[in-house]
């Protein structure tokens, strides 16, 4: 080999990313130009309207359940805002237990807890959905299953639904990261008695922080509604039941404040409208990821089902059975390269990634088929900042360091 050979196949071989995994997309133009029109007028109070207007949170809220189908929606603080009022709605209370996943983001156990109830914890199967067979196990011990689809992975949705109908759970969804999903044609939070999103920078639209809840349920819109901190002033809502429905709820339930903005609500208004599309770009850059990554020895694809509409906002794969510390070179190795892997193996929890365990407010569970699995999670976000490109050369990055660290031995 020539030297000019040599050199560039080490230049081949030492590519380097040099993108940014925590960076979105700037907010768009006509977001903008409606946040300064809230700005401008000073009305940034969800319930502050000039007469006759129409608030930004009121016409968001509206939109919101014309895209999912509900019948009524509630745009709140945050996405664990919005767990922790379904969990309120629905009636649960101090001591009750709530059963939820292994494998979730620390505010969904979080929500559980804030309401004085204990999460119990169901295991993660290689597909890094629900173990539906767990959840059978586990189906007497509570009356309210909080099903986070974590990462956007959907478990059998039919099944689910079943096991639910069966034993009397009442389902909670956290769609924080399946808005705009679905399973078999029904949209992700349309199983669910409620469901909840996030608008928070790093989900499917960006207000900062943010969330929604959706129900059919009358009663449980009511209270929502009022939970959130809506005074007197329900009647203003677009997408709230009818003032009937606040009748006897009125008197009865708290005030804890968590509303949305009209700030907020006129930066995601033209977002949400964009969904469609901006669920086209990720899923395009998961797929370079995922074909090129296919049939690397070592590293296992998480299948997608064909019944699943996912959106491929964050990319898992599956290092499964490896010891720890070539899982731990791969992260090292990868990272010196600019690609930044999360490990849900990691014995103490790091930035956004904890696990079951780490959550020791909660009563203690041993998992050792869902440790197998968390052990061998490797997540990475995919921003669309990143182009088809970047995804590529992520994927020959990280393909050429497990290989180089399963060759290894
Ligand atoms: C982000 C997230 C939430 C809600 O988070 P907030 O920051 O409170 O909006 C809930 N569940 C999962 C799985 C999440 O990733």
């Amino acid at each position: 080999m020539t030297v000019r050979a040599l050199r560039s196949t080490y230049w081949a071989m030492t590519e380097i990313f040099t993108g940014n995994f925590t960076q979105q997309e700037p907010i768009p133009d006509d977001a903008i130009e409606a946040a300064l029109a809230v700005l401008h007028h000073g009305r940034l109070h969800r319930y502050n309207t000039a007469p006759g207007e129409l608030s930004e949170t009121a016409l968001l809220e509206q939109e919101f359940a014309t895209l999912t189908g509900a019948a009524y929606a509630l745009a709140v603080a945050s996405g664990g805002y919005a767990l922790a009022t379904a969990l309120r709605a629905v009636g649960v209370g101090p001591g009750d237990r709530v059963l939820t996943n292994a494998f979730t983001l620390a505010p969904v156990p979080g929500a559980i807890a804030s309401v004085g109830a204990k999460p119990v914890f169901v295991g993660v199967t290689e597909h890094l959905t629900l173990d539906l067979e767990e959840l059978e196990r586990q189906a007497d011990q509570a009356d309210v299953l909080m099903l986070s689809h974590m990462r956007g992975h959907i478990c059998d949705m039919d099944r689910l639904a079943q096991i639910c109908d069966e034993r009397g759970l009442t389902l909670i969804e956290d769609c924080a990261h399946t808005m705009g999903g679905s399973w078999n044609g029904i949209a992700s939070g349309r199983h669910g008695v409620v469901a909840c999103y996030s608008t928070q920078t790093y989900k499917h639209i960006n207000s900062g922080e943010g969330g929604f809840l959706i129900t059919d349920d009358a009663k449980i819109a009511a209270r929502a509604v009022m939970l959130s901190g809506s005074y007197m002033l329900f009647e203003r809502h677009l997408a709230a039941p009818p003032p009937e429905a606040f009748a006897e709820l009125k008197y009865v339930t708290p005030n804890i404040s968590g509303r949305m903005d009209n700030l907020r609500a006129a930066i995601l208004r033209p977002q949400l409208r964009d969904l469609p599309r901006q669920i086209e770009r990720w899923n395009e850059r998961y797929r370079v990821l995922e074909s090129g990554l296919r049939d690397t020895p070592g590293l296992r694809i998480v299948e997608r089902h064909s019944k699943e509409v996912y959106v491929g906002s964050s990319f898992q794969f599956l290092l499964l059975d490896w010891e720890e510390d070539k899982v731990v070179d791969v992260v090292t190795r990868c990272a010196a390269r600019g690609v930044e892997l999360k490990w849900f193996g990691t014995p103490e929890p790091h930035g956004f990634t904890s696990r079951y365990d780490s959550w020791r407010y909660a009563p203690g569970q041993s998992l050792p088929d869902s440790d197998r699995i968390l052990r061998g999670i490797l997540d990475l976000r995919v921003p669309l900042t990143f182009s088809q490109e970047d995804c590529a050369l992520i994927a020959r990055i990280v393909r050429a360091e497990v290989g180089a660290v399963w060759q290894g031995g």
